[in-house]
């Protein structure tokens, strides 16, 4: 195999991305996985993608190894694990568009990948990455989805995953089903943020390739689902790609994916990235409010300040200090983009109507819907655009938040659909 280099974002200096495994720069810096596109041609690639479609049970029937000359040309197709993740649907929702209050929404359903969240975008490319150079055993810390993630990779690859779960506010959903899958979960006593810093620590000399986003490849597998998206509509993407934001990988990912799709020439114009945070977890949005203001700027490069005690209801989103600030910084210049929060009574409404309109979502993923609904309002983003929101995680993954919602009358009234006692003829 050819060794995929990986870049520091912050001081250009090149790693090959071999065993032992490196995750960031000796600077600090966060790597990305760079490599000459010089030469690939859009339109033929259009046209094998679309030929592409049309396979099964093949590694191409993938949707993110559909695009492998963008994602990891390197990897033998024999070292790839897949389980036709991607390939998720997309739907126009006239009742979002009702509750946003711009002309069109479409959820890209990410929530259809194999364990439940678009995780297996990115954890197909890692995980097979691992293997292909020489690692057995993959680590990761989740507040629940990269676990189930990778839980479900390392299983059907019959290889091994140990996993710190924080012991406070995960979705037990998602603790069940890493367990399902096999995987060793070890719970600690802290959040995400201080599991991250525990691998950063000791990965390496307990052997354990590691799954977190802070893997380069990761970010690589992820792009796919902006290539998929844009394969969907046909390469002219709407106005707005409105994704929620925690670790920011995603973020990263997507607007990794969209500069490569136009510096290719797949697209020829780039959409505005609106990233939402959940109020109780927002520290990314509160440094791009202060890069607006010059008086930030001046004080030279920009620095996130974590938030030690991030709380919200949208478990998926509850990181204080996300690994992936830097990268996500960027897609915001080059995209024009712009940062919202949105309060977790917001995020259950906007959850609400996105399972009343026959698609569902846990609720991290409906910050997007919330998000845009205000920013509508508020006149950034005007009712005349049109919005993709990404849907990251499956209805079923918080059935705890279901049952608040409908049943336990914890989050509000609008879209509350109790059960009825229904009076059957008694014999
Ligand atoms: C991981 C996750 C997010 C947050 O994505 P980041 O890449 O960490 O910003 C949002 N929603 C769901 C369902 C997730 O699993
Ligand atoms: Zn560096």
């Amino acid at each position: 195999m050819n060794t995929i280099q990986a870049q520091c974002i912050r001081c250009d200096k090149c790693y090959p991305l071999e065993a032992p495994m490196t995750y960031r720069c000796a600077c600090g810096g966060l790597l990305e996985v760079t490599r000459d596109l010089r030469g690939l041609d859009a339109e033929l690639l259009k046209r094998i993608f679309a030929h592409r479609r049309a396979e099964r049970h093949t590694l191409h029937a993938s949707g993110v190894w559909r695009y492998k000359e963008l994602i990891a040309p390197e990897l033998p197709d024999d070292a790839i694990v897949h389980r036709a993740e991607g390939n998720t649907g997309l739907y126009a929702s006239a009742q979002a568009a009702r509750y946003a209050g711009n002309r069109q929404v479409w959820f890209k359903a990410q929530s259809e990948n194999p364990s439940g969240s678009f995780k297996d975008n990115g954890m197909t490319a890692a995980l097979s990455h691992g293997r292909a150079i020489g690692y057995r055993r993959f680590a990761c810390t989740s507040t629940g989805n990269t676990s189930s993630s990778l839980a479900l990779y390392a299983a059907y690859a019959d290889c091994e995953a140990v996993i710190l779960v924080p012991s406070r506010d995960v979705s037990p959903n998602k603790v069940l089903q890493t367990l399902g899958y096999g995987a060793q979960v070890r719970t600690f006593d802290g959040n995400y943020d201080d599991g991250i810093r525990y691998l950063d620590a000791h990965a390496e000399e307990q052997g354990l390739y590691v799954c977190n986003s802070i893997n380069p490849m990761r970010i690589e597998g992820q792009k796919s689902i902006i290539f998929e998206l844009a394969q969907d509509f046909d390469w002219q993407l709407p106005d707005w790609i409105v994704l929620p934001g925690g670790a920011l990988s995603n973020a990263a990912a997507l607007g990794k994916g969209l500069q490569e799709l136009y510096a290719l020439g797949f697209i020829k114009r780039l959409p505005r990235v609106a990233i939402i945070q959940a109020e109780g977890a927002s520290p990314f949005h509160r440094l791009a409010a202060a890069m607006k203001d010059n008086a930030a700027r001046k004080h030279g490069r920009p620095e996130l300040v974590p938030e030690p005690k991030p709380s919200t209801r949208a478990s998926a989103l509850n990181i204080g200090n996300p690994p992936s600030w830097s990268k996500a910084l960027r897609v915001l210049t080059e995209t024009r983009g712009i940062t919202e929060t949105v309060s977790d009574a917001a995020i259950l409404e906007a959850k609400a109507v996105i399972d009343a309109s026959g698609i569902g979502c846990e609720p991290a993923s409906a910050a997007g819907l919330a998000g845009l609904r205000q920013l509508v309002e508020a006149g950034v983003i005007d009712r005349e655009e049109t919005a993709a929101c990404i849907l990251t995680g499956h209805m079923l993954k918080d059935t705890d938040a279901l049952q608040e919602y409908h049943l336990a009358e914890k989050w509000g009234e609008l879209h509350r659909n109790g059960i009825q006692q229904a009076d059957l003829p008694m014999e």
